[in-house]
């Protein structure tokens, strides 16, 4: 398998450091408000990176964080007259409703960046003690120029940085381009340590819960690619310091959504939540069309391309259900897959996760459903279909049928082949209204 990364730019062979296990860390969301459609994008495609080591027979350890202490959660908690604590474990639940929703599995874990300051004091101290972290007015601060290759995951020269971080003046900071590891606040919960009451710093957050969790160098971290800098490159910093390695051998990042070709952003009032898109759409369509883009690539989202991809997950769907209702009536019980199609999904997949690529063979085996007279192949193309679909996490979510469910589908046949009109029509409104027909 090959995966593109960040830090060399390339695509590069994966290999796990421990066989058939994957550790995948993903910056997961601040929970101040409803998730729109731009955060789900990482949300499903990292939930398919899971998936498909899953069906790969890894074990995954997939780890998200849930930033639940920030600026924004004690803003909007003023305005609602809540406490931060209550507010952001409202969007928390909400969060992951919304991840289900989207038809993602919930991470294997989701730690709260609250319930790791201890173990970040802790990071903290062990960074100043060794040199590469300072106490200074009221905050502490990262050394960067500690850091060789500091701005190698985001191809930044750190001249050039510097000159940048110039224009803010910091006096607290022994040079321009330090990060803050830890803030004195005033507002909002704080923690005690010895540089007086604070929280820690976003970076720093995700560094330690990583070093905590894991204890150990992970395969992939993963997120947006607006996180690149400074997000992952001052939390590569930082683990580099603090143990002497670059925090993740793969680090992938996901493309922007845009809306209409526009930054989803609250302040343009452009923003579609997710909770929202799904009431008038199944989420199967949504998932489609963001896995039909390459996963680095821009996705420039509308209610065009969205009606489009519902079209062809309703089709898509139209195809399934008919050859499931034909295998079930016909107690057909031979599970089996077409191999070739299957090598040519793994290969699509194993390229970078070219998820577009995989929907194309998806696609062939609908057309093999629908073109196939017998129905060993018919149903060796369906299971081959759902199959792949659900390592997409797509989901046709057809019930069983019961045993009166197939006996009333061969009376309604035999009716019809009698001429007994009305016989016929009496049944098939119950199988209508079951959903078979
Ligand atoms: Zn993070």
């Amino acid at each position: 398998m090959k995966i593109y990364n960040t830090l060399t730019n390339r695509k590069e062979k994966f290999t796990p450091q421990k066989e058939k296990e994957l550790n995948m860390y993903v910056c997961g969301p601040t929970v101040y408000n409803y998730i729109h459609i731009g955060n789900a994008r990482p949300v499903v495609f990292f939930d398919v990176v899971r998936r498909y080591f899953a069906y790969l027979g890894y074990k995954v350890n997939y780890v998200s964080n849930i930033t639940d202490v920030d600026d924004k959660i004690i803003a909007e908690a003023k305005r609602l007259n809540l406490t931060e604590k209550e507010l952001s474990t409202y969007f928390t639940d909400k969060f992951f409703e919304d991840t289900i929703r989207l038809g993602s599995l919930l991470p294997t874990e989701t730690p709260k960046a609250t319930e790791y300051v201890s173990d970040m004091i802790f990071y903290i101290d062990d960074l100043i003690n060794k040199g590469y972290a300072y106490h200074s007015g009221d905050s502490v601060y990262f050394r960067v120029d500690k850091i060789k290759d500091y701005g190698k995951l985001s191809n930044q020269v750190l001249e050039d940085l510097e000159i940048g971080a110039r224009i803010e003046k910091d006096t607290q900071k022994e040079t321009p381009l330090d990060f803050m590891i830890w803030r004195k606040t005033d507002e909002g919960i704080s923690f005690n340590s010895k540089w007086g009451s604070g929280r820690p710093g976003w970076h720093t957050e995700c560094a330690t819960m990583i070093n905590s969790i894991f204890k150990e160098k992970i395969d992939i971290h993963g997120g947006g690619n607006d996180l690149i800098f400074p997000h992952h490159e001052n939390e590569m910093a930082q683990s580099e310091a603090k143990s002497n390695h670059s925090l993740a051998n793969y680090w992938m990042h996901v493309g922007r959504l845009s809306l209409d070709n526009v930054k989803m952003s609250k302040s343009l009032q452009n923003v579609i939540l997710v909770k929202d898109l799904l009431k008038d759409y199944e989420y199967q369509g949504f998932r489609l069309l963001l896995l039909a883009h390459h996963y680095r690539q821009p996705v420039n989202f509308s209610y065009d391309l969205m009606n489009q991809f519902d079209n062809e997950w309703q089709k898509m769907k139209r195809t399934l259900k008919l050859a499931f209702v034909e295998i079930s009536i016909n107690y057909y019980q031979h599970v089996r897959y077409n191999d070739f199609a299957l090598d040519d999904f793994k290969r699509a997949m194993n390229d970078d996760f070219n998820c577009a690529n995989a929907i194309t063979v998806i696609h062939e085996q609908i057309k093999e459903i629908n073109k196939s007279k017998e129905l060993e192949d018919k149903a060796r193309a369906y299971y081959t279909a759902t199959l792949m679909l659900s390592i997409l996490g797509i989901d046709a979510e057809f019930k069983e049928l019961t045993t009166k469910q197939i006996d009333d589908y061969h009376a309604w046949q035999r009716a019809r082949e009698e001429k007994r009109y009305q016989d016929a029509d009496e049944i098939r409104i119950r199988l209508t209204e079951a959903g078979i027909l």
